[in-house]
């Protein structure tokens, strides 16, 4: 059983839009245990869209198209498809019913562009689009099936998480499959392809381990395949046992929770609040707090004190340890730490300061330097890392350090 995805659009080969929807898609796929062989992205011109679905069907169960459903002249994937498939384009009343009710919960009225939209291939099943006005439409050619979706990413995911992947899961999934997340942070992949060799060796045929590294974070993936439900479950749970007894100090978190995430549930569950003091991070831990849904429940406030006379004005820092310490210091970050802990009265707080580059290194302190300092009713701490010469890399890296050192601390002061 495999699988091809083919993005259409021309704002995509000439670089304007990345390709989000195909990795979204690969991941989706592999998730319900479908192999991806190919993923194509092609202009949106006729011959060109022709001759790659002819392809990808032949080679392939399953083909996923995303892009040129919109209703202007430039996308002309459905009248293209319809032509493939040998049909004629009708009005699908559900989808027109559905269209006019969207846009007169918006106050608008049905144009000719929007009855455009309505009209479908024959031979098309109609996958409704939960969140705009183009549906996606599934085709069936012997065994092999086709299905086209908008470009819209958000349009695309609804398509695919309400229609698609029950169906797939009903038509095309052999046995049952079941996976899990383990989420790692504070290691590289090739470290911890090492460490794990000896749990890779035992792990059963049926189960697979795969790494997923992103900026910082790797996800571990363990994959069970079988036909009882309840004894993947089972196994998958005895293989998690064995991986934390392998890496405790790295597993923060599972199924997906980002750090930011993790630090918001373990404070909330403890109603315990938090302030941030930023330097060399500008906000950027904020703004990780800050995307967490309920995050007011805990988040009192933060400071970004970029310039040492705000560190001196609003956190009091003593100018004397800044001119003595330097401002990136043990000593100016918990004080940072210490001083906006007080202001805001929280419970726990976070600070940072440190040289994200690329210029203001010296020899003692080169670019990268940073030190962050928790503070909370146990007191006050810090540590210096180096992250490296690439800015972007240091205030991504720095905040997740922050999150980390926080996340243990919160840990700690409950269990002590
Ligand atoms: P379309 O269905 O071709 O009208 O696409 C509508 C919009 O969706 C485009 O303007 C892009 O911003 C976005 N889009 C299209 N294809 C992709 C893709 N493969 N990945 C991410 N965004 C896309
Ligand atoms: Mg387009």
């Amino acid at each position: 059983m495999q699988a091809e995805i083919i993005t259409i659009g021309d704002e995509l080969l000439i670089g304007m839009t990345v390709d989000t929807n195909s990795a979204w898609i690969g991941q989706e796929l592999t998730n319900i245990g479908i192999k991806v062989y190919q993923i194509t992205s092609i202009s949106d011109k006729k011959d060109h869209i022709l001759k790659a679905i002819d392809s990808a069907i032949n080679r392939s169960d399953i083909v996923l198209v995303t892009g040129g459903l919109g209703p202007t002249s430039d996308d002309i994937t459905k009248e293209t498809l319809a032509e493939y498939f040998d049909s004629e384009l009708i009005l699908d009343d559900s989808v027109l019913q559905y269209i006019s009710n969207l846009l007169s919960e918006r106050g608008l009225e049905l144009n000719e562009n929007n009855r455009k939209q309505a009209m479908v291939p024959s031979s098309c099943k109609v996958l409704p689009n939960g969140r705009g006005t183009a549906p996606g439409m599934l085709f069936q050619k012997d065994s092999k099936i086709l299905v086209s979706m908008p470009g819209v990413p958000y349009e695309m995911k609804d398509i695919m998480t309400n229609q698609l992947i029950p169906y797939l899961n009903n038509h095309f999934s052999k046995g049952v499959i079941i996976y899990r997340l383990v989420m790692v942070y504070g290691t590289f992949e090739a470290k911890l392809a090492e460490i794990l060799e000896p749990f890779e060796k035992q792990l059963p045929e049926n189960i697979t381990l795969a790494y997923l590294p992103t900026a910082g974070i790797i996800k571990l993936r363990l994959t069970a395949r079988g036909s009882s439900k309840s004894i993947l479950d089972k196994q998958i749970e005895q293989e998690i046992e064995l991986l934390q007894r392998a890496i405790p100090q790295f597993i923060y978190a599972y199924d997906g929770e980002t750090l930011e995430q993790c630090v918001g549930r373990l404070l909330k569950e403890r109603n315990k609040t938090l302030s941030i003091a930023e330097s060399c991070t500008g906000g950027n831990i904020s703004h990780m707090i800050t995307g967490v849904p309920g995050s007011s429940a805990y988040l009192i406030g933060s400071i970004v004190a970029y310039h040492n006379d705000i560190k001196i004005s609003e956190l009091n820092v003593l100018p004397d340890i800044i001119d003595s310490k330097g401002a990136v210091s043990s000593e100016v970050a918990i004080l940072m730490a210490e001083g906006i802990r007080k202001r805001f009265s929280s419970d726990f707080s976070v600070a940072t300061t440190g040289i994200a580059g690329p210029d203001g290194g010296t020899k003692d302190k080169p670019v990268g330097t940073v030190w962050i300092a928790v503070s909370s009713e146990s007191g006050s701490f810090s540590l210096k890392f180096n992250f490296g010469g690439i800015r972007e890399h240091n205030i991504r890296r720095a905040s997740l350090a922050a999150l980390n050192m926080l996340r243990k601390q919160i840990i700690n002061d409950l269990s002590s």
